[in-house]
């Protein structure tokens, strides 16, 4: 393993730019699909190292920000029960619901405590046995694992007021609505913590199917340039695949252990995504033989949820189809201390990271 230093060195920025620039003679639109990767790729000013031929647009990988509002409603629903306590990721806290969010609802009174892993949601239950504790499950192949595991814990203990409420997705059908409706792309700056767990075989049909490329990257300024000289060559020779620039984190197979648990809890579903609505095989619900641990199974409710603000734009965004500074609420109405929508919110949302590095554009 290198210092991370090596990945930021100066010279090899420079030089990986001079590459880029002198191989691209033609005009290239990449999508980088996860959160993670739009907040480094303007954090570390890598659209001012690309010729102006290359355009990278964001994607639907932030967890929160593709949360949709049904998924929030249900959580305040619940968190107004009194026999209920919400755990939740901070992020989530304040992404507008219809007319609330679990932010307003805590500062009025409702019981919603941050939490950073499953394990810490359990903890939680097992110290409230005369309270039922829903957990928020979000996030996509990486953190599905996780919870996985949590919930063979939650069996073990024979813990029986634990909960989970799952909004957890997986990217490969989102990709193939972007591409079959969205921007035409020329290439995919794939995930690099996904595919440390799925493997990068898990995109192949990206290449096979749909003639684009994909490069799983890492999240350093060498790796996004580097796998943008990839992308850039694919191009050029007509040869899309899927590649590993990643290759200190990522394999072919991937994490046979993390997609054992995964699956041994999870089957896919349909699943509600902000900006993309319903979504075929898009989601992950917990087995049959889990359910007892499915809060939606085993206290059904139904919300009458609405739409995004109509201003808000999140949901083009998030399909690649407009950026942040064609938001008239962008840096004036919605800022991160008062967010319109949930690409404000997180870290790792569009909004949020042009906000930080980009507002002046
Ligand atoms: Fe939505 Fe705010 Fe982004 Fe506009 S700037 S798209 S209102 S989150």
């Amino acid at each position: 393993m290198r210092h991370i230093d090596e990945y930021r060195d100066k010279d090899l920025i420079r030089k990986l730019s001079d590459l880029i620039k002198r191989v691209s003679n033609l005009d290239y639109t990449f999508m980088e699909v996860c959160g993670g990767h739009t907040a480094a790729i303007h954090r570390f000013g890598i659209p001012s190292l690309l010729p102006e031929n290359i355009r990278l647009i964001s994607g639907p990988g932030c967890p929160v920000c593709v949360t949709h509002n049904s998924f929030i409603d249900k959580a305040i629903t619940y968190s107004k029960m009194d026999d209920i306590i919400v755990t939740t990721f901070g992020d989530l806290l304040r992404v507008p619901g219809t007319g609330s969010s679990l932010e307003k609802e805590k500062a009025m009174g409702a019981d919603i405590r941050i939490v950073f892993s499953g394990p810490e949601a359990l903890d939680i239950a097992k110290s409230n046995s005369d309270k039922k504790v829903i957990f928020l499950g979000i996030g996509f192949e990486t953190t599905a694992p996780g919870i996985a595991v949590t919930i063979k814990e939650v069996e073990k203990a024979g813990t029986e007021n634990f909960y989970l409420l799952s909004a957890h997705k997986v990217m490969p059908p989102a990709m193939e609505v972007i591409i079959k409706e969205g921007v035409k792309l020329n290439g995919f700056i794939c995930p690099g913590h996904v595919a440390a767990i799925t493997g990068s075989e898990y995109f192949n049909f990206i290449s096979t199917k749909y003639n684009i490329g994909c490069v799983i990257t890492g999240f350093e300024p060498v790796d996004i340039l580097h796998s943008i000289y990839m992308l850039v060559n694919q191009v050029n020779s007509s040869s899309p695949k899927t590649e590993i620039q990643y290759s200190r984190a990522v394999s072919k197979g991937g994490n046979v252990i993390a997609q054992k648990n995964m699956n041994d809890i999870f089957i896919p579903c349909n699943e509600y995504w902000r900006g993309f609505g319903e979504i075929a095989s898009s989601g992950l619900k917990l087995r049959r033989e889990y359910e007892r641990f499915d809060a939606g199974k085993m206290m059904p409710i139904k919300v009458n949820f609405q739409e995004d603000n109509e201003l808000c734009i999140c949901g083009d965004i998030l399909r690649g189809l407009k950026t942040p500074h064609e938001c008239s609420l962008f840096a004036t109405a919605c800022v991160p201390e008062n967010p319109v929508g949930a690409c404000m919110v997180s870290i790792e949302g569009a909004c949020n990271t042009f906000y930080k590095y980009r507002v002046n554009e």
